[in-house]
């Protein structure tokens, strides 16, 4: 039979297309899989060119699907293959016992209280990235259960859900604490019944010292029925503020008096300080601890991903558990991970814009996504650096330039190039022979892109040719010196004043002054330019123009200008406003 008429071994090599396509990234490599397919089907090997034919036919139709297309069959008909093949790609390591559990199931837990910045990012990216691994589920739990001291806000739910979105992040499903209140009374109440925990009436100071020395409160001896009148009171709003809390038992002698007989819920005065979402329907609220602990159970969750710091709340919350007979998550307690110089405090950030000392979340002094996203700075380079990093329990410190060597290396390969102008000066260009037309390539290694065409006209007299150029480049330019305009020609400096430099026309080939190792310098014909704006990293702002094909630009677009940096395109219309990125 003909090779290309047997479906069953056109099936068996679209496998293996489709799989080697989806591991190398769309494009499945023809030669590496006549290799892998005679390794398996021995009988075929003497008729290699009619087989390599039915690979060809099979692996153009393949490579004719998107990346995303070929994902979607491949889950769909070799489920099994995927899991190995994810982790290959990505470098994690394997999850620990992820085989325990049916689906693996991760979550990321913000307090709505603030924007995110990029002190989440570890928390949100791995977590994700594990669900994905794994086939299994990504879960958002806004933590909203203090009116008080970290009060959420209606419009940080919303940033947080457009941050994981443009962070790749995509939530399978979403809570909301402030909606499970019902909840957690109906287990503490269990907690209560069972002898487990006990409403304190005692003042702090009294508390601390008690079980500093390891000794019971007065409290936490009575009768459960007792605890159950109390703990009505508190529901009733019969407390106030501070006049009890619940206590989850623990055993006194715990060698660590800060996870002694836990507080997992408190009153708060809701009248004086409503929730943004429940108002004054609920006095009783509660604590970390308590809700987290609850939730991560009810929402079977089987990996929980966060920093070391929650170390010593696993061991309070794993006494509830006991109580109540479950059994607590895998645990992964990673480092911290610094960026140096980037301000990370939630407190110092909201305070800064109350203050007006920021022009807003996305003031791009802040280390915020927002601000991040308004620079420039892709989300897939945070997501590499990120998973490069991976989880250690160590902590990592990083400094701004490594997340923009990341984010360089994208913007790289994608960005379009463009002439920008700081701070420009004029340069008269005399004798220009005649009229020049440069053709500059949007970007040096994709010709498919196309040009920018420039045209450069001599006038009057002299035949002059009027540009600008930076006042940077302007300074550094001495009566007789040689600088080369970019692909256009070589000048001779004669004279220059305040606001103007004046050259002669020097040559036309690079090759002329290469050896002398002149400066190439950007520039562009008076006339055609676009007064543009750059804010800069420190929120100054760098006047200058762009060149006229700049005009096309639509917002978001993140472009290089030569010799200056990437910058993303904010908005253009008479002008043009572009936040910088990096060099
Ligand atoms: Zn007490």
């Amino acid at each position: 039979m003909a090779l290309e008429n047997d479906s069953e071994l056109k099936e068996f090599i679209r496998k293996a297309a489709l799989l080697n396509a989806v591991g190398h990234g769309g494009k499945a490599q023809t030669g590496a899989m006549i290799g892998k397919i005679l390794g398996e089907k021995q009988e075929l090997r003497s008729r290699v060119k009619e087989l390599s034919s039915v690979i060809n036919s099979v692996v153009s139709e393949v490579n004719s699907l998107s990346l995303a297309k070929q994902k979607v069959i491949v889950e769909k008909n070799w489920p099994e293959t995927q899991k190995r093949l994810k982790v290959e790609e990505k470098r994690l390591p394997p999850l620990t016992n992820a085989d325990k559990y049916p689906t693996v199931v991760t979550r990321f837990s913000p307090n709505p209280d603030c924007v995110l910045h990029l002190g989440s990012a570890r928390a949100i990216l791995l977590s994700h990235e594990y669900a994905r691994l794994y086939n299994g589920k990504f879960i958002l739990r806004f933590e909203d259960t203090d009116p008080k001291i970290k009060r959420p806000s209606l419009k940080f739910y919303d940033s947080i859900r457009k941050d994981l979105k443009w962070l790749g992040a995509k939530v399978d499903e979403e809570y909301i604490q402030s909606d499970r209140l019902p909840i957690y009374y109906e287990y503490t109440e269990k907690l209560i019944t069972d002898g487990n925990a006990y409403v304190c009436e005692c003042i702090p100071e009294e508390f601390r010292k008690q079980t500093t020395a390891k000794q019971p409160c007065p409290c936490r001896e009575l009768p459960p029925t007792e605890q159950l009148e109390k703990w009505n009171t508190m529901l009733n709003g019969g407390y106030k503020e501070g006049q009890a809390v619940v206590r989850v038992k623990t055993e006194l002698e715990n060698p660590n008096p800060a996870v002694r007989d836990w507080p997992a819920l408190r009153v708060i005065d809701t009248k004086k300080y409503p929730h943004p979402r429940v108002g004054s329907k609920y006095v009783v609220w509660p604590l970390y601890n308590l809700a987290a602990g609850l939730d991560d159970h009810l929402m079977s969750m089987t990996h929980i991903i966060r920093g070391k710091e929650h170390y010593t709340n696993m061991v309070r919350q794993k006494y509830m558990y006991s109580y109540l007979g479950w059994t607590y998550p895998e645990a992964i307690h990673y480092g911290r991970l610094k960026i140096i110089g980037a301000f990370l405090s939630k407190s110092k950030i909201v305070q800064g814009i109350k203050e007006g000392t920021y022009t807003g979340y996305d003031d791009p002094r802040l280390g915020t996504f927002a601000a991040l996203r308004k620079r420039g700075i892709t989300p897939e380079a945070i997501k590499k650096m990120i998973i490069d990093v991976g989880i250690k329990s160590n902590d990592v410190t990083l400094s701004w330039e490594t997340l923009f060597s990341y984010n360089r290396k994208i913007l790289d390969a994608s960005s379009n190039r463009y002439f920008f102008v700081p701070q420009p000066i004029e340069l008269k260009v005399l004798q220009t022979p005649r009229i020049f037309l440069a053709k500059l390539p949007l970007h040096p290694d994709k010709p498919e892109r196309g040009v920018r065409v420039f045209t450069v006209t001599p006038e009057g007299e002299e035949e002059t040719v009027s540009l600008w150029i930076s006042r940077k480049d302007a300074e550094a330019m001495e009566s007789e010196k040689i600088f080369r305009l970019m692909e256009l020609f070589n000048v001779r400096i004669e004279s220059k004043s305040d606001d103007s430099v004046t050259a002669k026309f020097f040559s036309e080939s690079y090759e002329d002054v290469r050896k002398i190792r002149v400066q190439l310098i950007q520039w562009i014909p008076k006339g055609t330019e676009l007064p543009s704006q750059v804010v800069m990293p420190d929120s100054s702002v760098t006047e200058g123009f762009a060149e006229a094909d700049c005009k096309k630009l639509k917002p978001d677009a993140i472009i290089q200008f030569e010799r200056f940096g990437f910058v993303r395109v904010n908005e253009v219309d008479q002008k043009l406003v572009a936040y910088y990125a990096h060099k």
